[in-house]
């Protein structure tokens, strides 16, 4: 069988639909061979999806999604090959449930001045004991027709500088990239282009993540066409970037997007998987 690699995904533990163990047998069913479960600010799935993993014979690689902060802008990084129990992220990801729901109590108040009530019990009750992302409060507002699409909450409410945005000072790069490292994993750049950032400002990112540790960049993720995978793998190429490909998947309703189904890595970038077994095989 083919190795099919799908390195960055969201359960029931963030903000995805499905929970870790749902996850994986989607995962195995669509023939993805090695997933890694990457969810926002929290490792709490992985001991759920590492059993269901070993039930079906997938191979599951720990991972994490943090948001950090870098220039005052938001950033995503991938954690590939952590080890959960690693006390710094462990402490961390408590943190930053607490700063989560502190800052869903604040976005909350915003829509309530927008006479939109009741927020806050629904984002909370939808993340149970997982996190709350804003993710919660787009499904909040189109369930009470106060939008249309996830895409119109954001545009209206939820995404920077509209009405219900609370802006957050996340982990900063380097410190999140030293949890990453110092925990065994490889810190990836997620979603490279959906930060609009100009190139001056991603070859700064770049030279600022390579300075502090990061080794990897999502040269493949969900919905790139071939000229946006060919621009990040020059990215890749010019920063000597392992590359990595993730659906970021979220959840089955998304018919555009799914676990598994991704273009292939480009020949000449190396694979996050390689540094991955290196660092297992060193260990
Ligand atoms: P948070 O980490 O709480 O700020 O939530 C960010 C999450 O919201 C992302 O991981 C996406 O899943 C989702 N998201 C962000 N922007 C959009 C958008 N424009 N449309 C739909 N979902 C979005
Ligand atoms: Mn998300
Ligand atoms: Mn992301
Ligand atoms: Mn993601």
């Amino acid at each position: 069988m083919p190795e099919n690699y799908d390195l960055h995904c969201h359960s029931t533990v963030s903000d995805g639909a499905l929970s870790p163990t749902e996850l994986v047998r989607r995962a195995h069913e669509q023939g993805v061979t090695s997933l890694a479960l990457t969810d926002h600010d929290t490792v709490a799935g992985l001991s759920e999806a590492q059993a269901a993993a070993d039930a079906t014979g997938i191979q599951l690689i720990p991972g994490i999604e943090l948001s950090t902060s870098w220039q005052n802008k938001c950033f995503h990084i991938v954690g590939l090959g952590i080890d959960p129990a690693y006390p710094p992220l462990r402490d961390a990801t408590r943190n930053l449930q607490i700063m989560r729901t502190e800052r869903a109590e604040k976005i909350a108040a915003k829509l309530e001045k927008k006479r939109i009530p009741g927020a806050l019990e629904a984002v909370k009750k939808a993340a149970g004991d997982g996190m709350i992302t804003r993710s919660h409060f787009a499904d909040f507002l189109l369930s009470q027709f106060h939008v249309s699409t996830q895409q119109e909450a954001f545009d209206r409410y939820l995404g920077s500088g509209k009405a219900a945005f609370v802006s957050t000072a996340w982990t900063e790069l380097e410190l999140a990239v030293n949890w990453i490292t110092q925990s065994g994993g490889v810190a990836v750049l997620a979603h490279p282009l959906r930060y609009n950032l100009t190139a001056s400002w991603m070859k700064r990112l770049l030279a600022a993540f390579k300075e502090v540790g990061g080794q990897g960049i999502e040269v493949v993720t969900g919905r790139y066409n071939s000229d946006e995978i060919k621009l990040v793998a020059c990215y890749a190429t010019h920063f000597d970037l392992a590359g990595s490909v993730g659906s970021d998947f979220h959840s089955p309703a998304n018919q555009w997007v799914e676990l598994g189904r991704l273009a292939p890595l480009p020949p000449n970038i190396k694979p996050v998987w390689e540094l991955l077994s290196q660092m297992r095989n060193a260990a």
